[in-house]
Protein backbone atom coordinates (compact mmCIF):
# COMPACT_ATOMS: atom_id res chain seq x y z
CA UNK A 1 0.00 0.00 0.00
CA UNK A 2 1.19 3.65 -0.77
CA UNK A 3 -0.15 6.99 -0.54
CA UNK A 4 -0.31 9.27 -3.40
CA UNK A 5 -0.68 13.12 -1.27
CA UNK A 6 -1.51 16.35 -3.45
CA UNK A 7 -0.93 19.43 -2.39
CA UNK A 8 -2.66 22.60 -4.04
CA UNK A 9 -0.27 24.92 -2.80
CA UNK A 10 3.05 24.89 -0.25
CA UNK A 11 0.31 25.05 2.83
CA UNK A 12 -1.80 21.90 2.13
CA UNK A 13 1.70 20.13 2.05
CA UNK A 14 2.57 21.61 5.03
CA UNK A 15 -0.31 20.49 7.11
CA UNK A 16 -0.24 17.31 5.48
CA UNK A 17 2.49 15.73 8.15
CA UNK A 18 -0.24 14.22 11.07
CA UNK A 19 -2.71 12.98 8.40
CA UNK A 20 0.61 10.56 7.16
CA UNK A 21 1.90 9.64 9.98
CA UNK A 22 -1.54 8.32 11.41
CA UNK A 23 -1.80 6.67 7.89
CA UNK A 24 1.31 5.24 8.49
CA UNK A 25 2.10 4.21 4.78
CA UNK A 26 5.00 5.11 2.58
CA UNK A 27 4.17 8.65 1.07
CA UNK A 28 5.08 10.52 -2.28
CA UNK A 29 4.03 14.03 -2.23
CA UNK A 30 3.62 16.79 -5.83
CA UNK A 31 2.21 20.20 -5.64
CA UNK A 32 -0.31 21.05 -8.52
CA UNK A 33 -1.12 24.15 -10.15
CA UNK A 34 -4.23 25.62 -10.22
CA UNK A 35 -6.33 23.79 -12.63
CA UNK A 36 -10.31 22.54 -13.28
CA UNK A 37 -11.37 19.15 -12.09
CA UNK A 38 -12.07 17.45 -15.23
CA UNK A 39 -7.93 18.88 -16.33
CA UNK A 40 -6.62 17.80 -12.84
CA UNK A 41 -7.97 14.34 -12.67
CA UNK A 42 -7.16 13.66 -16.77
CA UNK A 43 -3.27 15.06 -15.80
CA UNK A 44 -3.48 12.54 -12.30
CA UNK A 45 -5.10 9.45 -13.53
CA UNK A 46 -1.84 7.48 -14.61
CA UNK A 47 -0.18 8.49 -11.87
CA UNK A 48 -3.19 8.21 -9.59
CA UNK A 49 -3.46 4.17 -10.53
CA UNK A 50 -0.31 3.22 -9.41
CA UNK A 51 -1.10 4.11 -5.46
CA UNK A 52 -3.88 2.84 -3.28
CA UNK A 53 -4.37 5.93 -1.36
CA UNK A 54 -4.85 9.12 -2.84
CA UNK A 55 -5.66 12.02 -0.10
CA UNK A 56 -5.46 16.00 -0.40
CA UNK A 57 -6.46 18.45 2.34
CA UNK A 58 -9.86 19.34 2.55
CA UNK A 59 -11.00 22.76 0.75
CA UNK A 60 -12.81 24.25 -1.79
CA UNK A 61 -10.56 22.71 -4.51
CA UNK A 62 -10.15 19.43 -3.62
CA UNK A 63 -13.80 18.67 -2.59
CA UNK A 64 -14.12 19.57 -6.59
CA UNK A 65 -11.04 18.08 -8.37
CA UNK A 66 -10.33 14.58 -5.64
CA UNK A 67 -14.49 13.55 -6.18
CA UNK A 68 -13.70 13.89 -10.13
CA UNK A 69 -10.48 12.34 -9.74
CA UNK A 70 -12.38 8.86 -7.49
CA UNK A 71 -14.68 8.84 -10.56
CA UNK A 72 -12.39 9.06 -13.34
CA UNK A 73 -10.52 5.78 -11.11
CA UNK A 74 -14.33 4.61 -10.02
CA UNK A 75 -12.44 4.05 -7.00
CA UNK A 76 -14.37 4.77 -3.19
CA UNK A 77 -14.14 8.59 -1.82
CA UNK A 78 -13.51 9.59 1.90
CA UNK A 79 -14.57 12.90 2.48
CA UNK A 80 -13.21 15.41 5.34
CA UNK A 81 -11.31 12.18 7.51
CA UNK A 82 -10.22 13.50 10.82
CA UNK A 83 -9.11 10.21 12.19
CA UNK A 84 -7.26 7.20 10.69
CA UNK A 85 -8.62 3.55 12.62
CA UNK A 86 -6.48 1.78 9.90
CA UNK A 87 -5.56 2.19 6.12
CA UNK A 88 -9.45 1.31 5.05
CA UNK A 89 -10.97 2.59 7.76
CA UNK A 90 -11.64 6.48 8.46
CA UNK A 91 -13.43 8.95 11.34
CA UNK A 92 -15.44 11.71 9.45
CA UNK A 93 -17.86 14.29 10.61
CA UNK A 94 -21.75 13.67 9.96
CA UNK A 95 -25.06 15.83 10.89
CA UNK A 96 -22.94 18.96 11.14
CA UNK A 97 -20.01 17.16 13.30
CA UNK A 98 -22.73 16.13 15.48
CA UNK A 99 -21.67 12.76 15.41
CA UNK A 100 -18.65 10.70 13.94
CA UNK A 101 -19.08 8.05 11.96
CA UNK A 102 -16.58 5.48 10.97
CA UNK A 103 -16.52 4.38 7.27
CA UNK A 104 -14.68 1.21 5.90
CA UNK A 105 -13.32 1.25 2.22
CA UNK A 106 -12.33 -1.99 0.23
CA UNK A 107 -9.23 -1.61 -2.50
CA UNK A 108 -8.19 1.84 -3.83
CA UNK A 109 -9.57 5.21 -2.12
CA UNK A 110 -9.43 9.23 -2.63
CA UNK A 111 -9.46 11.08 0.53
CA UNK A 112 -9.61 14.44 1.73
CA UNK A 113 -8.84 15.14 5.06
CA UNK A 114 -9.01 18.00 7.18
CA UNK A 115 -5.58 18.47 9.20
CA UNK A 116 -7.47 20.14 12.78
CA UNK A 117 -8.03 16.21 13.31
CA UNK A 118 -4.45 15.31 13.18
CA UNK A 119 -1.24 15.95 15.25
CA UNK A 120 1.04 18.93 14.37
CA UNK A 121 3.66 17.44 12.63
CA UNK A 122 6.27 18.68 10.02
CA UNK A 123 4.94 18.77 6.76
CA UNK A 124 6.53 16.72 3.62
CA UNK A 125 8.46 18.17 1.17
CA UNK A 126 6.18 17.97 -2.28
CA UNK A 127 7.79 17.46 -5.98
CA UNK A 128 6.46 19.88 -8.43
CA UNK A 129 4.02 18.13 -11.09
CA UNK A 130 3.46 20.49 -13.79
CA UNK A 131 1.36 18.24 -16.46
CA UNK A 132 -1.86 20.12 -17.41
CA UNK A 133 -4.65 18.69 -19.84
CA UNK A 134 -6.98 20.55 -21.84
CA UNK A 135 -10.41 20.91 -20.00
CA UNK A 136 -13.97 21.89 -21.00
CA UNK A 137 -14.61 24.31 -18.54
CA UNK A 138 -13.91 27.56 -19.54
CA UNK A 139 -12.49 30.30 -16.86
CA UNK A 140 -14.27 33.71 -17.19
CA UNK A 141 -12.11 35.35 -14.53
CA UNK A 142 -9.68 34.53 -12.09
CA UNK A 143 -9.21 36.23 -8.54
CA UNK A 144 -5.95 36.44 -7.45
CA UNK A 145 -5.45 37.26 -3.22
CA UNK A 146 -2.42 37.66 -2.48
CA UNK A 147 -3.35 39.19 0.76
CA UNK A 148 -0.19 37.90 3.08
CA UNK A 149 -2.29 37.11 6.07
CA UNK A 150 -1.53 33.63 7.21
CA UNK A 151 -3.83 30.97 5.69
CA UNK A 152 -7.27 30.27 7.33
CA UNK A 153 -6.78 26.56 7.73
CA UNK A 154 -3.69 26.82 9.59
CA UNK A 155 -3.52 30.00 11.35
CA UNK A 156 -2.86 30.37 15.58
CA UNK A 157 -5.32 33.26 15.52
CA UNK A 158 -8.57 33.96 13.74
CA UNK A 159 -10.83 36.69 13.45
CA UNK A 160 -13.88 36.49 11.77
CA UNK A 161 -16.74 38.36 11.00
CA UNK A 162 -20.87 37.95 9.94
CA UNK A 163 -23.89 39.64 8.21
CA UNK A 164 -23.71 42.93 10.22
CA UNK A 165 -20.16 44.15 8.17
CA UNK A 166 -22.63 45.12 5.86
CA UNK A 167 -20.30 46.00 2.82
CA UNK A 168 -17.08 44.77 1.49
CA UNK A 169 -15.07 47.89 2.04
CA UNK A 170 -16.36 47.93 5.75
CA UNK A 171 -15.55 43.93 6.01
CA UNK A 172 -11.75 44.73 5.26
CA UNK A 173 -11.40 47.85 7.14
CA UNK A 174 -13.01 46.41 10.35
CA UNK A 175 -12.10 43.02 10.40
CA UNK A 176 -9.74 42.36 7.99
CA UNK A 177 -7.60 45.75 9.87
CA UNK A 178 -8.03 43.87 13.44
CA UNK A 179 -6.58 40.81 12.03
CA UNK A 180 -3.69 42.42 10.86
CA UNK A 181 -3.26 44.26 14.14
CA UNK A 182 -3.03 40.58 15.67
CA UNK A 183 -1.15 39.09 12.78
CA UNK A 184 -4.44 36.75 12.39
CA UNK A 185 -6.26 35.45 9.70
CA UNK A 186 -9.49 36.49 8.43
CA UNK A 187 -12.62 33.96 8.10
CA UNK A 188 -16.52 35.02 7.61
CA UNK A 189 -19.87 33.13 7.84
CA UNK A 190 -21.67 32.32 4.97
CA UNK A 191 -24.21 35.02 5.53
CA UNK A 192 -21.22 37.07 4.62
CA UNK A 193 -20.67 35.21 1.72
CA UNK A 194 -23.97 34.80 0.21
CA UNK A 195 -24.19 38.84 0.76
CA UNK A 196 -20.97 39.86 -1.37
CA UNK A 197 -19.58 41.27 1.68
CA UNK A 198 -16.76 38.32 2.02
CA UNK A 199 -15.07 36.42 -0.51
CA UNK A 200 -16.04 32.77 -0.90
CA UNK A 201 -12.84 31.40 -0.04
CA UNK A 202 -13.01 32.78 3.35
CA UNK A 203 -16.54 31.25 4.60
CA UNK A 204 -15.97 28.90 7.66
CA UNK A 205 -18.35 26.21 8.85
CA UNK A 206 -19.81 23.06 7.82
CA UNK A 207 -19.99 24.06 4.25
CA UNK A 208 -16.58 26.46 4.23
CA UNK A 209 -13.33 25.86 6.40
CA UNK A 210 -12.93 24.13 9.19
CA UNK A 211 -10.40 25.96 11.48
CA UNK A 212 -9.16 24.44 14.81
CA UNK A 213 -6.92 27.59 15.89
CA UNK A 214 -5.79 28.72 19.55
CA UNK A 215 -7.90 31.47 19.69
CA UNK A 216 -11.36 32.92 17.33
CA UNK A 217 -12.81 35.61 17.25
CA UNK A 218 -16.13 35.88 16.47
CA UNK A 219 -17.34 39.83 15.57
CA UNK A 220 -21.12 40.10 14.77
CA UNK A 221 -21.57 35.85 14.13
CA UNK A 222 -25.29 34.73 16.06
CA UNK A 223 -23.64 30.87 16.16
CA UNK A 224 -25.72 29.14 14.07
CA UNK A 225 -24.97 25.02 14.54
CA UNK A 226 -23.65 25.14 10.38
CA UNK A 227 -21.09 28.06 11.53
CA UNK A 228 -20.14 26.33 15.06
CA UNK A 229 -19.68 23.09 13.34
CA UNK A 230 -16.56 24.83 11.42
CA UNK A 231 -14.55 26.08 14.86
CA UNK A 232 -15.94 23.84 18.08
CA UNK A 233 -11.83 22.62 17.99
CA UNK A 234 -10.53 26.33 18.49
CA UNK A 235 -8.93 26.51 21.87
CA UNK A 236 -10.46 29.42 23.07
CA UNK A 237 -13.69 31.49 21.48
CA UNK A 238 -13.97 34.89 21.89
CA UNK A 239 -17.62 36.47 20.65
CA UNK A 240 -18.92 40.01 20.01
CA UNK A 241 -22.15 40.34 19.42
CA UNK A 242 -24.78 42.91 20.56
CA UNK A 243 -27.50 40.37 21.31
CA UNK A 244 -26.63 39.23 25.18
CA UNK A 245 -28.97 36.05 24.14
CA UNK A 246 -27.30 34.67 20.36
CA UNK A 247 -26.34 31.59 20.80
CA UNK A 248 -22.84 32.06 19.99
CA UNK A 249 -22.60 33.36 23.69
CA UNK A 250 -23.14 28.88 25.08
CA UNK A 251 -19.97 27.61 23.38
CA UNK A 252 -17.80 31.41 23.94
CA UNK A 253 -14.91 30.95 26.74
CA UNK A 254 -15.04 34.57 26.70
CA UNK A 255 -18.55 36.79 25.27
CA UNK A 256 -18.50 40.71 25.07
CA UNK A 257 -22.10 42.10 24.57
CA UNK A 258 -21.19 45.01 22.51
CA UNK A 259 -21.42 46.57 19.31
CA UNK A 260 -18.08 45.74 16.84
CA UNK A 261 -17.58 48.77 15.47
CA UNK A 262 -17.05 50.02 18.97
CA UNK A 263 -15.45 46.87 20.52
CA UNK A 264 -12.63 46.26 17.63
CA UNK A 265 -11.16 49.76 17.41
CA UNK A 266 -11.11 49.73 21.48
CA UNK A 267 -9.15 46.79 21.44
CA UNK A 268 -7.16 47.86 18.25
CA UNK A 269 -5.90 50.72 19.80
CA UNK A 270 -5.44 48.48 22.85
CA UNK A 271 -3.57 45.65 21.64
CA UNK A 272 -0.73 49.09 19.90
CA UNK A 273 -0.40 50.03 23.07
C1 LIG B 1 -26.99 23.63 4.49
C2 LIG B 1 -26.46 24.87 5.15
C3 LIG B 1 -25.11 25.02 5.28
C4 LIG B 1 -24.59 26.17 5.91
N1 LIG B 1 -23.24 26.30 6.04
C5 LIG B 1 -22.76 27.37 6.71
C6 LIG B 1 -21.35 27.51 6.94
O1 LIG B 1 -20.53 26.70 6.50
N2 LIG B 1 -20.92 28.59 7.63
C7 LIG B 1 -21.78 29.54 8.14
O2 LIG B 1 -21.32 30.50 8.78
N3 LIG B 1 -23.10 29.44 7.93
C8 LIG B 1 -23.61 28.39 7.22
N4 LIG B 1 -24.95 28.32 6.98
C9 LIG B 1 -25.80 29.50 7.32
C10 LIG B 1 -26.18 29.54 8.80
O3 LIG B 1 -27.37 28.80 9.01
C11 LIG B 1 -26.44 30.99 9.26
O4 LIG B 1 -27.43 31.56 8.44
C12 LIG B 1 -25.21 31.89 9.22
O5 LIG B 1 -24.12 31.26 9.88
C13 LIG B 1 -25.53 33.21 9.92
O6 LIG B 1 -24.47 34.10 9.74
P1 LIG B 1 -24.26 35.35 10.72
O7 LIG B 1 -24.01 34.85 12.09
O8 LIG B 1 -23.27 36.22 10.05
O9 LIG B 1 -25.64 36.13 10.59
P2 LIG B 1 -26.87 36.28 11.63
O10 LIG B 1 -27.38 34.94 12.03
O11 LIG B 1 -27.79 37.22 10.98
O12 LIG B 1 -26.19 36.91 12.91
C14 LIG B 1 -25.67 38.20 12.98
C15 LIG B 1 -25.35 38.48 14.44
O13 LIG B 1 -24.72 39.73 14.54
C16 LIG B 1 -25.20 40.39 15.71
N5 LIG B 1 -24.99 41.82 15.47
C17 LIG B 1 -25.72 42.68 14.71
N6 LIG B 1 -25.15 43.90 14.69
C18 LIG B 1 -24.03 43.81 15.45
C19 LIG B 1 -23.02 44.73 15.81
N7 LIG B 1 -23.02 46.00 15.34
N8 LIG B 1 -22.03 44.32 16.62
C20 LIG B 1 -21.98 43.06 17.09
N9 LIG B 1 -22.93 42.12 16.79
C21 LIG B 1 -23.95 42.51 15.96
C22 LIG B 1 -26.65 39.97 15.82
O14 LIG B 1 -27.08 40.09 17.17
C23 LIG B 1 -26.58 38.52 15.36
O15 LIG B 1 -26.38 37.64 16.45
C24 LIG B 1 -25.48 27.19 6.37
C25 LIG B 1 -26.86 27.00 6.24
C26 LIG B 1 -27.35 25.87 5.63
C27 LIG B 1 -28.84 25.72 5.50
Amino acid sequence: MKLLLIAFNQSDADQSGGFIQALGLEADAIILPSQPADAFAASLAEKASGYTHIAAVSSMQSKDAMAYLAGVLDCAMVTDAIGVVSPSSFKRPIFAGSMIATVETEGQVVITFRPSGFAKVDGVAAAAFDTTSPSKAIVTNEAKRGTGRPDLGSAKIVVSGGRPLKTADQFEAVIGGFADSMGAAVGATRAAVDSGIAPNELQVGQTGKVVAPDLYIAAGISGSTQHMAGIKDSKLIVAINTDANAPIFEAADLGLVGDLYQVLPELQNLLKQ
